[in-house]
């Protein structure tokens, strides 16, 4: 994509200091940054370094930083547990790939399954973090009603927070409401529990990309559409959504500015503290009751956090731990309460 000098401006997604780095051509001409700032890009001509200054600063010298692409290499030399593979474009457009390789995790662990990377731009966030492009933008009173992601490990409390989230005020908080494949059972009502559409649509949908996510359970299909979303900002409501980490990348798209919740667990001693008399809705027993936390839950709960937070920490806008729940839920109500500042910057809008 052909940039123009100057008019280009991305989040850095790792700290870098220039004096660090061995692979610089002149240590002094580097520009050190730290995570979320905002550069401005000046000169991409060379391959491996680029040009650059901090956002704002008047100073009209650049410096040295790393190009995304020489970035990402270094990164996935030094990452194990990633492969980097020849991407595979799939059936769907193709036009819009300028990534030449991708990211898969050995240990990637999920029921829901994602449809294959959407297509991006040269600057999306890819599951190596360097930089993701951004424009200014000037926020509008309408912004309150923005989606509002929540991430967080199995068992964690995050459907408890953000059943409470909505109980506190129904007219200003809204969830989507799911697809589904599967028959309607006598009690639900089409649109309220699940919107029941067919196999054929469904799989027409995942095809034009109108799923954020979705999985198989029972040889039926679920899922969570991008309309579900539109419809619940529609409504003038903050859209409450819980995904998998991986699906966020694709909703940091300027139509929806989501702003992004972790819930992280606490220290293994405050789980077994806070949660002894808990039960884990996730895992039930053969007659479909909840189960109480067991030491391989909260093992499996930190650990989980801990991937999540090392692979997806630089798309969390914000950190809750929910070490008690009303303190947390203090926090998340807090968090939306405060104003924010007039600008900011969010990922460029995906092109078609
Ligand atoms: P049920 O058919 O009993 O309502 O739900 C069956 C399963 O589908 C549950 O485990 C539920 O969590 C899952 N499910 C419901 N909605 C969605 C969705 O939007 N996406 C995915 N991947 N699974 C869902």
């Amino acid at each position: 994509m052909p940039m123009k000098e100057g008019k280009m401006f991305i989040r850095a997604l790792f700290d870098y200091d220039p004096n660090e780095d061995k692979a610089i051509p002149c240590k002094e001409a580097g520009l050190a940054f730290r995570k979320g700032d905002i550069l401005q890009i000046m000169s991409q001509d060379d391959a491996t370094w680029w040009q650059a200054k901090h956002e704002g600063d008047a100073n009209p010298r650049a410096g040295l930083i790393p190009s995304k692409h020489f970035q990402e290499r270094r990164f996935a030399l030094r990452r194990p547990e990633v492969q980097v593979q020849p991407l595979k474009i799939s059936n769907r457009k193709s036009s819009g790939f300028r990534r030449s390789f991708r990211l898969s995790r050995k240990d990637k662990k999920t029921n829901k399954s994602m449809y294959e990377c959407k297509k991006s731009d040269q600057y999306d966030t890819a599951d190596i973090p360097t930089y993701e492009e951004v424009a200014k933008y000037r926020r509008q009173p309408s912004d309150k009603y923005r989606l509002v992601v929540l991430v967080g490990p199995v068992g964690v409390g995050l459907n408890e927070l953000k059943r409470k989230l909505l109980i506190s005020d129904t007219q200003h908080y809204g969830v989507t409401v799911p697809h589904t494949t599967r028959p309607r059972r006598s009690q639900e009502s089409d649109g309220v529990e699940y919107i029941f559409i067919s196999k054929h649509l469904f799989e027409t949908d995942v095809q034009n990309n109108k799923f954020i996510e979705y999985g198989e359970y029972k040889n039926n299909y679920y899922g969570t559409s991008l309309d579900s979303v539109r419809s619940v900002l529609a409504k003038n409501k903050v859209c409450l959504l819980d995904v998998q980490p991986h699906t966020v990348k694709h909703l940091r798209t300027y139509e929806f500015k989501p702003f992004v919740i972790f819930i992280k667990p606490p220290s293994l001693d405050r789980l077994r503290e806070t949660r002894k008399n808990a039960k884990i809705i996730s895992s039930k027993d053969d007659k479909g009751t909840a189960k109480p936390f067991t030491e391989e839950d909260f093992h499996e709960m930190i650990k989980s956090a801990h991937v999540m937070e090392s692979q997806y920490g630089h798309l969390f806008d914000k950190v809750i731990v929910n070490d008690d729940l009303a303190t947390a839920y203090s926090e998340l109500k807090t968090t939306f309460d405060r104003p924010k500042s007039v600008y900011c910057t969010m990922s460029m809008p995906e092109k078609s």
